[in-house]
């Protein structure tokens, strides 16, 4: 029996969550799934599972020689771009493979209002026009930028609670997605929110809110993606598992 190729995958998405699980039902990969440990409850799809950061692009290298992992995916979401520019520089210093899984941005399509912003300060400085009560659904991390204004009333949806006391007044709802239609509809109508505030993370897990928007006319303060690095890359779990046939 041939040895089996160590991969490993830098996940904290569900398409990670998928390819690990795909991925090990190869007899000749062995899967190593990597999760930053920023959720409580992780969605942990392999046995092999580590937790926590490696120390920067040093200790992510560091870590590629030691566990003499032969090929990388970088599987993790389209906003943490940190992660990916180290693991791009990680696999060259390791000289091992490396792929990259960005799901494709959401596009703007007849009917949506969207206002397209590059950062979340630049989506604060907006929305004080267009609405008093607005859906935030840009996770807990980013909340901070929002929290200045004070004559808006915010529903803020997140998979874990705010870490800290820097948060815009309003609701705080706790739940993990996917999200359907009648769900969405229902909540913009239930807390008569006037605009919604997403990241461009594309997918079909929480694209139910820009149709539930789009429905109603609502406006979408979209944030868009930050830069990522240069280096091979595929938009889906397929493409990925057949990238990887095509290494073993
Ligand atoms: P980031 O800004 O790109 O990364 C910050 C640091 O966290 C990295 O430099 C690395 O630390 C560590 N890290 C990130 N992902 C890791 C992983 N999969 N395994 C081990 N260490 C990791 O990332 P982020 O935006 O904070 O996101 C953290 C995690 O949450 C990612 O795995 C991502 O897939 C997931 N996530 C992020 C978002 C989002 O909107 N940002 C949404 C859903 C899920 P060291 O440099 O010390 O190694």
């Amino acid at each position: 029996m041939t040895k089996q190729k160590r991969v490993l995958i830098l996940g904290g998405t569900s398409d990670a969550a998928e390819l690990a699980i795909r991925a090990a039902e190869m007899s000749e990969v062995e899967v190593i799934s990597s999760l930053a440990g920023r959720t409580q409850r992780p969605l942990v799809a392999s046995k092999n599972t580590r937790i926590g950061n490696f120390g920067g692009i040093a200790g992510l290298t560091n870590y590629l020689r030691e566990q003499q992992i032969d090929l990388l995916i970088d599987a993790t979401h389209p906003f943490a771009a940190q992660i990916s520019f180290h693991a791009v520089a990680a696999a060259t210093a390791a000289t091992i493979p490396y792929l990259m899984v960005l799901r494709p941005a959401w596009e703007r399509t007849s009917g949506d209002r969207w206002i397209e912003v590059t950062s979340h300060a630049a989506a604060a400085v907006v929305l004080p026009e267009l609405a008093q009560r607005i859906f935030l659904t840009v996770g807990r991390q980013e909340l901070a930028a929002y929290a200045h204004l004070q004559d808006r009333w915010f529903l803020m949806r997140m998979i874990d609670p705010p870490s800290n006391d820097s948060i815009p007044p309003g609701k705080v709802l706790l739940e993990r997605g996917p999200f359907s239609l009648e769900e969405e509809r229902s909540l913009l109508q239930h807390y008569d929110i006037g605009a919604i505030v997403s990241k461009n993370s594309g997918g079909d897990a929480t694209y139910a809110k820009i149709i539930a928007a789009r429905e109603s006319g609502i406006p979408v303060v979209m944030v868009q993606r930050p830069a990522i690095p240069d280096g091979e890359h595929v938009a889906d779990v397929e493409s990925a598992l057949l990238w990887l046939k095509e290494r073993l």
